[in-house]
């Protein structure tokens, strides 16, 4: 889990991944960190990088077992 920025909704986040998205005229592309809510819907986005999607697909493993955790310590 990484507490961070995220550059989309622009506030602080519980867990970030960098996103690399590729901008239109331009072959680098540039980075920011997206929390999960914000980088969700960039998934199949021809803009979002392959290694961007696979940063997201780290999120949502991240926030599935943080979510196990919490329920393991409810019961
Ligand atoms: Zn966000």
């Amino acid at each position: 889990m990484t507490a961070g920025y995220c550059a989309w909704h622009d506030g602080p986040a519980d867990d970030v991944a960098l996103i690399v998205v590729h901008e239109q005229g331009s072959g680098a592309g540039s980075g920011a960190y997206a929390c999960l809510p914000c980088a969700r819907p960039m998934v199949g986005r021809w803009t979002t990088s392959r290694y961007a999607e696979e940063a997201i697909a780290e999120l949502e493993k991240r926030a599935a077992s943080a979510t196990t955790a919490q329920e393991a310590g409810r019961a």
